[in-house]
Order: C-alpha cells, then sequence, then structure tokens
C-alpha cells in the first residue's frame, strides 16, 4: 500500500532480534492519521535514514540510549513536509529535518526539527553528507583523528555513509588515504570517484598482507568502524603516536557472545602502550552538538565546490524498510541508505 491522506503506516518493534534481525522482528501497523493539537503540526515523512545504530536500539544490551520498548515506532531520522500546521514557527508545505521514525505521520511540538530550504533539490543529504553521518565522518576525523599531510589514513565501511566522507576529508588534509570495502565494485568506487588512494577488499583473501601492502609507512589514523578481523589487520601496522578515533564496530552488532579466544586484550593494551596510541570512542551528537554549525559550514561547501561527493543508495516504499536495514548490516548497502517513503 503506498502512502495516503488517512491512513498512518506505522513499523513497530515486534521482537527483540537474537543475532541478526529478520522481518519477524518488524511489524506493520495501520493507524488513523494523527491530528496536530495547539503549538502542534502534522508531518508527513518524505524520506527515511536507516543507520546502523538502530541495531544497538532494538536490543536491550547495554548502551549510550535507551532501548526501544517492544511495540515502539522503530526510530529514525526523517525529511517530512509540513502537512497541517497549529505552530506559528512552522508553515503548511515547510521541508523540515527530525526524527519521525519508520512512519508516514507524525505529530510535532516543533522540537528538535531543523527547517531546510523548502526548493532543496536534493533534501535527503540532510540524513548524510549534510547531516550525522557527515558530521560524525567531520568530528570523529578531526578532532581526535587530527590528520596531518603526508600521513596515512585508514578508514573502513569505505564507501559507506561514514567512511566515504571521512576518506574524501582526509584528502582534502593532503593524506595518503587507504580504504576497506567489501567487494571490488565498492573498492573501485573508492578509487575512482571518491579519489582514495588504494582500497582493500575485506571479503578476498589475506586481509592483513593486503592491508600491509598498502600501506608502506604503517597507520597514522585508523578511523574506526568495523572491528572485527579488519582491526585484528589494522592493530600491527599502527605507528608510534596513531590516532584511533572509535566511531562504530558494526562487525559486532549482531553478536550473541564474545569471539573465540585467544584473549586479545593484552596484545591490544601492550601495543597502545608500547606505541602511546591513543584510542577514543565519540557519540557524535552527544559530544560534539555545540560544533555542529561549523561542521555545516565546512561540508556545505565541500559538497556544493564537488570537493565532497555523495552516493546514495535510495529505495523506495516504507515497507522495504526492514529488508534493507537487515541488508546494511551484511554490507548490502551501496553508498547512505535512504528510504524514499513518498514521491513529493
Ligand atoms: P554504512 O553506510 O557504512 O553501512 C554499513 C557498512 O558496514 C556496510 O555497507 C558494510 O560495508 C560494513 N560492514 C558491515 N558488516 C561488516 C563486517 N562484518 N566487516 C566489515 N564491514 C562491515 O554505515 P554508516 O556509515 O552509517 O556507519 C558506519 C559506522 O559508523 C557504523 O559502525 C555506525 O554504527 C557508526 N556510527 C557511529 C556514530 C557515532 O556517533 N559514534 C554515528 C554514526 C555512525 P562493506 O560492504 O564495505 O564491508
Amino acid at each position: 500500500m503506498p502512502q495516503n491522506t488517512t491512513v498512518n503506516r506505522r513499523i513497530v518493534l515486534n521482537a527483540r532480534p537474537v543475532g541478526a534481525p529478520t522481518a519477524a522482528d518488524f511489524r506493520t501497523e495501520h493507524t488513523p492519521v494523527p491530528t496536530p493539537e495547539a503549538g502542534e503540526v502534522l508531518l508527513r515523512t518524505l524520506y527515511l535514514s536507516l543507520d546502523p545504530y538502530m541495531r544497538g536500539r532494538m536490543g536491550d544490551g547495554a548502551s549510550y540510549a535507551a532501548p526501544l520498548a517492544i511495540g515502539d515506532v522503530m526510530l529514525g531520522g526523517t525529511v517530512s513536509r509540513v502537512e497541517v500546521s497549529r505552530h506559528a514557527d512552522f508553515k503548511v508545505g515547510a521541508l523540515v529535518l527530525g526524527y519521525a521514525g519508520w512512519q508516514d505521520y507524525a505529530v510535532s511540538d516543533g522540537q528538535g526539527l531543523t527547517p531546510l530550504y523548502p526548493d532543496d533539490p536534493h533534501p535527503s543529504r540532510a540524513l548524510g553528507v549534510l547531516g550525522m553521518p557527515g558530521f560524525t565522518a567531520y568530528m570523529g576525523l578531526l578532532d581526535i583523528g587530527r590528520p596531518v599531510a603526508g600521513e596515512t589514513v585508514v578508514v573502513a565501511a569505505a564507501s559507506g555513509a561514514v567512511g566515504s566522507v571521512v576518506g574524501q576529508i582526509a584528502k582534502l588534509m593532503g593524506c595518503y588515504v587507504v580504504g576497506i570495502a567489501g567487494g571490488p565494485d565498492k573498492c573501485r568506487y573508492v578509487i575512482d570517484e571518491l579519489g582514495f588512494d588504494f582500497c582493500v577488499d575485506h571479503h578476498a583473501d589475506d586481509l592483513p598482507g593486503h592491508l600491509a601492502a598498502a600501506c608502506p609507512k604503517g597507520i597514522d589514523v585508523y578511523f574506526e568502524n568495523v572491528g572485527g578481523a579488519v582491526f585484528d589487520a589494522v592493530l600491527p601496522l599502527l605507528n608510534t603516536r596513531a590516532r584511533i578515533p572509535v566511531c562504530g564496530l558494526i562487525a559486532g552488532y549482531n553478536a550473541t557472545e564474545l569471539p573465540p579466544g585467544p584473549d586479545r586484550l593484552g596484545l591490544l593494551a601492550g601495543t597502545l602502550l608500547r606505541k602511546r596510541i591513543r584510542m577514543q570512542g565519540f557519540i557524535v551528537f552527544d559530544d560534539y552538538g555545540p560544533r555542529w554549525s561549523e561542521f555545516a559550514g565546512a561540508m556545505g561547501t565541500w559538497v556544493q565546490q564537488d570537493k565532497v561527493k555523495v552516493r546514495e543508495d535510495l529505495v523506495f516504499g516504507l515497507g522495504n524498510a526492514p529488508e534493507a536495514f537487515i541488508g546494511l548490516l551484511e554490507g548490502k548497502n551501496f553508498g547512505k541508505l535512504v528510504i524514499q517513503v513518498a514521491h513529493e
């Protein structure tokens, strides 16, 4: 069923996933379109962002944010049109960035809504390069990674929303940049379109050998998106005083237990100590919220000047969100994954 004016389709958390999420962990409900009260707006969703952090909210393990309850609408960043306004600050037809989640319509009191240009030709970019993932790449690389011209920067998930931007900023800083990505098509894109110096396919045999060959001067900045076998390959190549922004560990998001031994904590801690490596996690809005306008100015200019290129993986139809999200955790997306919920 496509979006219509009377029914609100909403995809809710049906069950907490055990391991990789399945279609049965989601449920679609049909409810009447809600009516805004005084001081509220009715939002119609045009674009929905799908992001790896959503996997954490589906579970109830330790996290930096509270889990969803069973039956809650799946959360997510959205670009929406204001359909009905009873709020002085938002006119009917305005385009806004918000967090309406996996549904056609939502009522908002305006808190957390960011106005976008009504005629923006690429509104979905507010969910990617010009939004949370771009902000993550910018702050993690520049504030924690602190790349210096001539250094070697390595980033995994290199064709994705965060990694593609990390590598392009590092190139703008004058670094030698190596991506790690899943498959020859993604690797070709990372070199030919994004301008990285090299890309290593982590599905191919001998990742450690290929990565060592791609980084003849070792690694000065490793932007961690993945963990697992990729981090194992990176660890021995880290240079003295290397920096590691720990952004995400997607290889482990579906894990139900710790990986089998041997215990590598001693190896990791010993490497950090001997090489005086700085490894720091961050949660982008919690840690860097006040620097949003700095990011928005810099990234807006880079994108406008085509110095940072953008690739979206646009999937049409809210009903396809569960399958697309499951695929995101398996590397099936190619670029920033966005659901187009409705044509304008
Ligand atoms: P992407 O668009 O990069 O999509 C996820 C990609 O991860 C997949 O396409 C796949 O790429 C890669 N991947 C998945 N499983 C594995 C695996 N087992 N081994 C290696 N690679 C894998 O996602 P985002 O750019 O949105 O997110 C990247 C990371 O950044 C995630 O870990 C996310 O949680 C984190 N993040 C953290 C934030 C923070 O504030 N700390 C904010 C935003 C994101 P490929 O096929 O190339 O392997």
